[in-house]
């Protein structure tokens, strides 16, 4: 059995969840779920980063302390999880202990290797980012993620010897094609290290709200070295079980925001401390709003929890992954996301899966009839873009599959025909096997067409055509989607 890690990145809990959030859970979430379809040994990792500057400030200004912020912040962000039925095997929190311990290992082992050393840090810094800009990289003077401005800062700072660690990390991209995806955002990754890499300032004294250095205890870790060590603190770096059997991690996936940190920040720690680099770094694209930025500063904000209250879990999968191309930016449009429910989950999928078993009961007593599948439906595509990580492509794909079944309902009318057992048969082998090809997708849907259909929803190598037993009893069930204007 093949192994698979996979990790979303952890969400700074600085206040509630937006789209962006929910729509990188549900794209990691389908890739989890499409490999132990497969018969992978998946661990699915996600949580949240809650130390630094800025978790500090909200803190205070809540007459909280930042522990107690957190603890009531994160729980948006777990309630997310549950709402949209994510299969993560675990949720780390980097206040976890042994989080905050191996965080602490980490450091001490980059030091003891001769990789840090102390020096004063002086320059422009975001407090919403946690992070330095040069002055090319902003927009005048302001951030360019939040459009804010930034500060001058000057403090005693610890820095790891990340320029040492350029050429070979330069080398490992040139050699592994894939390790940065999409393309595009590997290409602006190479020409930044060829243009020259810093050494990275890792400890702050200006606040005290993260892990403590531990060779340093007037120090705490500035927060991306803590944070960027949950990979493998999660799975209990350096002698727990899981290390051994998942790391290195499959794929990590991130925002565009963020690939510097993946990739050249963390690829030099762990080259640094002597640990094997993870196998790929997948970039997503943002969620727009009418072509505007998501953001909580300028108020434009989708709730993906609302929205899931109101559509369900699976219509916003769904939605989100038809809409939004794995690894481009795509536009939001609750009118869209309607229309999705009402055409392609309601009537096309719904429809299907109702008349069908209305069809079994009226004939068959609902009863599987004994027939012979008379579609050959071609899985290989579907398996070949899912593994390529196509995900639009793949679903796509599978709703052709959908489409193609009806007509076979419409061509065939059943209704009309003496003997209709193959027919029949036909329809409900093929709605089988269809739900075992979207059940990444679609989970909770699914597994009601299943519970209708009598049976569990098989592994991919039970795609195969008639292997639903005839006798199996169905029963017709609640509507599966409710329209909406
Ligand atoms: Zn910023």
């Amino acid at each position: 059995m093949a192994k698979f890690y996979i990790t979303t990145a952890i969400d700074y809990p600085s206040g509630s969840p937006h789209l962006g959030h929910a729509y990188e859970k549900i794209c990691t979430d389908i890739i989890a779920r499409w490999k132990r379809l497969k018969g992978d040994d998946v661990f699915f990792l996600t949580g949240t980063d809650e130390h630094g500057q800025k978790i500090q400030k909200k803190a205070e200004e809540a007459g909280k302390t930042p522990k107690q912020y957190v603890d009531q912040t994160v729980k948006k962000f777990q309630e997310l999880c549950k709402k949209l039925n994510i299969s993560n095997d675990r949720f780390i929190r980097t206040t976890d202990k042994d989080h905050e311990k191996v965080a602490q290992e980490l450091l001490q082992t980059v030091y003891d290797k001769g990789d840090i050393y102390k020096g004063e840090y002086e320059g422009l810094y975001c407090t919403d980012c946690e992070t330095y800009y040069l002055e090319k990289d902003l927009n005048g003077n302001k951030c360019p993620i939040h459009d804010k401005k930034v500060e001058n800062v000057k403090e005693e700072s610890y820095f790891f010897k990340m320029s040492k660690y350029q050429d070979k990390f330069l080398k490992h991209l040139e050699k592994n094609q894939d390790f940065i995806r999409p393309e595009s955002k590997r290409n602006e990754i190479i020409n930044r290290i060829k243009e020259g890499v810093r050494d990275l300032s890792v400890s702050r004294t200006s606040f005290n709200w993260g892990v403590p250095v531990p060779f340093d205890k007037k120090h705490v870790q500035y927060v991306w070295f803590d944070a960027l060590s949950n990979y493998i603190s999660g799975i209990d770096y350096p002698n727990g079980k899981n290390f051994k059997k998942y790391w290195p991690a499959d794929i990590h996936v991130i925002g565009k925001d963020i690939v510097w940190h993946h990739t050249m920040i963390w690829c030099s720690m762990l080259l640094s401390a002597g640990i094997d680099l993870p196998k790929m770094v997948f970039v997503h694209g943002f969620i727009n709003l009418k072509g505007e930025k998501l953001s909580k500063a300028k108020g434009i904000i989708v709730d993906p929890i609302e929205l899931t209250n109101k559509y369900g879990s699976d219509a916003l999968k769904y939605y989100l992954i038809k809409n939004v191309p794995f690894g481009d930016d795509g536009d939001f449009s609750e009118e869209a996301l309607i229309s999705s429910v009402n055409n392609e989950l309601a009537n096309d999928l719904g429809n299907l899966v109702s008349r069908s078993l209305a069809m079994t009961e009226k004939y068959y007593g609902g009863k599987v009839p004994k027939g012979k599948n008379e579609l050959n439906f071609d899985i290989k595509r579907i398996e070949t873009l899912l593994d390529n990580l196509e995900l639009t492509q793949g679903l796509s794909e599978i709703w052709k599959l959908v489409n193609e079944l009806n007509k076979y309902v419409n061509d065939k009318k059943p209704w009309e025909v003496e003997n209709k057992d193959n027919i029949i048969y036909t329809i409900l082998d093929n709605m089988r096997i269809i739900s075992i090809l979207l059940s990444p997708f679609l989970p909770e849907t699914i597994e009601k067409i299943n519970c209708q259909l009598g049976i569990k929803t098989g592994k991919l190598k039970e795609t195969k055509p008639n292997l639903l037993k005839p006798g199996t009893k169905t029963i017709k069930g609640e509507i599966l989607f409710k329209k909406h204007e």
